[in-house]
């Protein structure tokens, strides 16, 4: 059981692991392979870095409480391989930190501060760096969100866009009480997987504009959502799946999405 001698932070999200058991099935969940640079947000006390740190060649960690440096730093000092920024992540200029390491793989492993956990991914997204894989401990509901299929309450938005770019999977689930202090929610665990073959989108801002109209107003229809855009089109596109404009956006898989989107766009 790991021993913390800090003051936990709430406005950081600092709940931190206590059990390297469940940290080593994170990390073998990530399958790391050779000449790999692995970054992590928040390492915390470090139990998840050091376990990255034995089976990767580099780990890049950046951290935004500066009163953690010389604890982490202790933590961290019989790895050479680890790498401490301290830094808010999402200020952070990802690629040129990312550009001074030499590497084949690359992947992203966090139990990620659960108040910042959408802008990290889409920052990790719109960086345009190809992750081999991303695993991450997020709160249960919003891992719920991520991995829901088409037809289910939880399906929304950010589901269609990062099943657009991945192959999501919930892993398995982590009670509250792995943490210190606890937290007020169970949490789970997340990967994502570069999708072998992407569906060819003409413009991924428009996509990802009329996905989020598409969600904008829970209870309405296709027709009300994107009222704005051609309805003829849209029409067009959505009898090819068998449906109509009074279909809801939770309903339609990503490929009717990126169909609208590209025939919205062309048109
Ligand atoms: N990795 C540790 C563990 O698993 O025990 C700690 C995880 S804790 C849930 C989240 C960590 O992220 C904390 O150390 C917190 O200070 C840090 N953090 C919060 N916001 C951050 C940000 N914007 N950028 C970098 N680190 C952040």
């Amino acid at each position: 059981m790991e021993k913390y001698d800090v003051k936990f932070k709430k406005k950081f999200g600092q709940n931190f692991l206590k059990d390297t058991y469940i940290v080593k099935k994170i990390v073998d969940v990530a399958q790391i392979e050779c000449n790999s640079l692995v970054i992590e947000v928040g390492p915390g006390g470090a139990i998840m870095t050091r376990e990255l740190a034995k089976v990767a060649d580099n780990v890049l960690a950046y951290e935004i409480d500066e009163d953690l440096k010389d604890e982490l730093s202790k933590r961290v000092g019989d790895f050479n391989n680890i790498f401490l920024i301290f830094q808010d992540f999402l200020k952070s200029d990802l690629c040129s930190d990312v550009a001074k390491f030499n590497y084949d793989n690359l992947y992203f492993v966090s139990n990620v501060p659960y108040y910042v956990t959408t802008p990290i991914i889409l920052k990790l997204i719109n960086s345009g760096l190809r992750f081999k894989k991303i695993v991450m401990m997020v709160q249960k509901e919003v891992g719920d969100r991520f991995s829901s299929p088409y037809g289910c309450r939880e399906y929304g938005s950010i589901s269609v866009l990062l099943q657009y770019f991945f192959d999501v999977r919930r892993e398995f689930f982590v009670s509250r009480n792995e943490f210190v202090p606890v937290p007020n929610v169970d949490s789970v665990v997340i990967s994502f997987s570069e999708k072998q073959e992407k569906l060819d989108v003409c413009d991924i801002e428009f996509f990802q504009k009329i996905v989020r109209d598409s969600f904008k107003y829970k209870r309405k229809n296709i027709k009300n959502n994107l009222k704005d855009y051609d309805l003829d089109i849209i029409l067009n596109v959505l009898s090819k799946y068998g449906y109509d404009l009074s279909v809801r956006a939770e309903e339609l898989d990503v490929k009717v999405f990126v169909d609208i989107a590209n025939n919205l766009f062309q048109h």
